[in-house]
């Protein structure tokens, strides 16, 4: 009967049960939702994150890129110019060099216009850190958590 005790019961059962309320949306709220501009989510590679997130270690640990800060935690090792080539997912590091490295003082002779020269050089930077190409006692990666740098092989890129 309705209007009764157990009317009212069911009723009110069906509005708070399991599943979710019904709401109700007037044709004015239905016609902004239609028309809103879709967002599309930007999600970022597993690389790109990897690369943000050793960007924000530089910026926490290191000093400015190109103050003198930063360009006397060089040892001048010379290391890093050295050749390396792919094995599998990690690097090789082997004897011969960048034709630009003295080995004499292990400088570089065109330091100021070493990219353009060189096409290969890389800065340092989250994206030689990320594929390991420094090697792992080189001062800008030494404390770097679970920093891994390449293998050293006695080859030269000729004998690879
Ligand atoms: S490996 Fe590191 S310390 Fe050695 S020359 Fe390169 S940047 Fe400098
Ligand atoms: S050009 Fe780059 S890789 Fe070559 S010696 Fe100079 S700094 Fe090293």
């Amino acid at each position: 009967m309705p209007g009764s005790k157990a009317d009212s019961r069911k009723r009110s059962k069906s509005k708070n049960g399991n599943g979710s309320r019904r709401i109700w949306k007037t044709p004015e709220q239905r016609r902004l939702e239609r028309d809103a501009p879709q967002v599309i989510p930007m999600y970022k590679t597993e690389k790109e994150r990897r690369l943000d997130e050793i960007q924000k270690w530089m910026d926490e640990n290191l000093p400015p890129p190109e103050t003198p800060e930063w360009e006397a935690l060089c040892t001048g090792c010379g290391k890093c110019c050295y050749d390396k080539v792919w094995e599998g997912d990690r690097l090789l590091l082997l004897t011969s060099a960048c034709p630009q490295l003295d080995h004499e003082t292990n400088r570089c002779r065109v330091y100021a216009e070493r990219f353009d020269i060189e096409p290969l050089c890389l800065p340092i930077g989250p994206e030689i850190i990320e594929m390991g190409g420094l090697p792992e006692d080189c001062p800008y990666v030494e404390n770097y958590p679970g920093y891994q740098g390449p293998k050293v092989v006695d080859k030269s890129l000729d004998e690879m």
